[in-house]
């Protein structure tokens, strides 16, 4: 929660600076603020996994439907079993989908398949292993059978009316198959937002490019999109912008018309950042302009509110380094993805876990480390990974989560609690 984030971050920043840098927590906090959940709509239930049930589902029929036998075997009177042995005369036959015509009575017997539905009398359904058959009689000889043995009663489950899953809720697919049960083909959910994806750099060419001299490939154009399917979103990817005003500005207008638009690159104060000018430019609010956090300093965040014709578009320029804009995109970018969608509060969630070796650390700021979550028999564990900083987004690569450093000089030993921030998908839950 942000909770967490406050209570860490916020002492360090205070003895380490003094200027009003915002801390992860105000933030997110920011993010939290000013994004709120799309409209609900309701979409095919097939299609819904990760996304959040908006409106509470009631049952609109009892589950289960009526009293069925939970064994292929014979419907029987449990009475008749008391003293732990009958013989029966085999009356009907029925599998599931079939209903009974008979009922049975004391020495009669339904030969019944699982799921199909008890005839009327039937108190007990014995096993078709523990019975022995010869034409149409069967006998059981074994220990006394309980009342209700391996049947299940209409309605014993869930009976209609009840709720089944309230709203707020992320669909899993447990969930989306109890949902299913209920008739909820189409579910009301919160659309998946469209988050454009815009690269600036006079330096970047495009993945299938050798780079020229002085150049890079945009590698962070198909980590966000991934990083946004991750969160439950759809990438809408722009292409590379120009360091040049005209340029940015064209293609800053084309992803204004998504939910989201992220930004990577061009929001440091080198000569050619001119990202947060273009994005004034084009009527979005500025809300904060960096974080103190390691990396990712730089991260801008802002707002264009929806005017007559369009819907409004939260926009987050990411540090063009490529593990800034990650990390920057987990903490900040997936919170308002997750609010979108109707997750809240949708803040990040850190796990505790125990370091596995000892570590000596040192930064002016709070640092999210790549790191490598595991469990063992005492619980989660986790492992830092080498790593020489913002760019080297190959130092990443096994990592499935990072670890929450404090500010300043710190000895970490073996065994100590650390917490850690999961990269997980939006199916994964938090
Ligand atoms: P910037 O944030 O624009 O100052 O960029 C910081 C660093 O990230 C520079 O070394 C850039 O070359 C690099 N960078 C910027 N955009 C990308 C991108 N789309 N993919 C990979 N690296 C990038
Ligand atoms: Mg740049």
């Amino acid at each position: 929660s942000v909770g967490y984030f406050r209570c860490r971050t916020d002492s360090s920043r205070r003895l380490l600076r003094n200027d009003p840098m915002n801390s992860v927590s105000d933030a997110l906090r920011a993010v939290v603020n000013a994004v709120s959940p799309l409209p609900i709509e309701r979409g095919p239930l097939v299609e819904s996994l990760g996304l959040v049930l908006a409106e509470d589902v009631v049952s609109d029929i009892d589950s289960p439907p009526f009293d069925k036998s939970l064994m292929d075997g014979f419907a029987v009177r449990a009475e008749d079993l008391a003293a732990g042995s009958g013989e029966f005369s085999i009356i009907e036959c029925v599998t599931a989908g079939q209903v009974p015509r008979l009922a049975v009575n004391s020495g009669t017997a339904v030969q019944i398949m699982t799921g199909a539905p008890l005839p009327v009398g039937a108190t007990a359904v014995l096993k078709i292993e523990d019975v022995t058959v010869n034409g149409q009689q069967m006998a059981y000889n074994g220990r006394p059978v309980p009342p209700e043995a391996n049947l299940i009663r209409r309605g014993s489950v869930l009976k209609q009316g009840m709720p089944v899953l309230a709203a707020g809720n992320w669909l899993t697919p447990a969930r989306i198959g109890a949902l299913a049960e209920f008739g909820c083909d189409q579910v009301p959910i919160r659309r998946r937002p469209r988050v454009a994806i815009l690269a600036t750099g006079d330096e970047l060419v495009p993945v299938g490019v050798v780079p020229g001299p002085g150049q890079i490939r945009n590698s962070n154009e198909a980590m966000l999109a991934a990083q946004i399917q991750n969160a439950g979103g759809i990438p809408v990817p722009l292409g590379i912008a120009r360091d040049r005003q005209d340029e940015l500005a064209a293609k800053v207008q084309a992803g204004l018309q998504c939910d989201v638009l992220v930004l990577s690159g061009g929001v440091s104060a080198g000569k050619l950042d001119l990202v947060p000018s273009a994005l004034r430019e084009a009527g979005v609010a500025e809300i904060f302009h960096k974080v103190f956090m390691k990396p990712g300093k730089p991260v801008w965040f802002g707002q264009k509110q929806p005017q007559a014709e369009s819907t409004g578009c939260v926009v987050f320029g990411l540090p063009g380094n490529p593990v800034s804009s990650m990390v920057c995109f987990e903490l900040f970018v997936r919170t308002a993805l997750r609010r979108l969608m109707g997750w809240l509060p949708g803040t990040p969630v850190a796990v505790p876990a125990r370091l596995t070796t000892d570590l000596a650390h040192r930064s002016d700021r709070p640092t999210y480390y790549p790191a490598r979550l595991t469990v063992d028999e005492g619980g989660c564990c986790v492992q830092l990974l080498p790593w020489q900083g913002s760019s080297d987004l190959q130092g990443t690569v096994h990592a499935n989560s990072m670890a929450v450093l404090e500010a300043g000089e710190r000895r970490y030993v073996a065994g100590e609690e650390l917490h850690v921030i999961r990269w997980n998908s939006a199916a994964d839950g938090i």
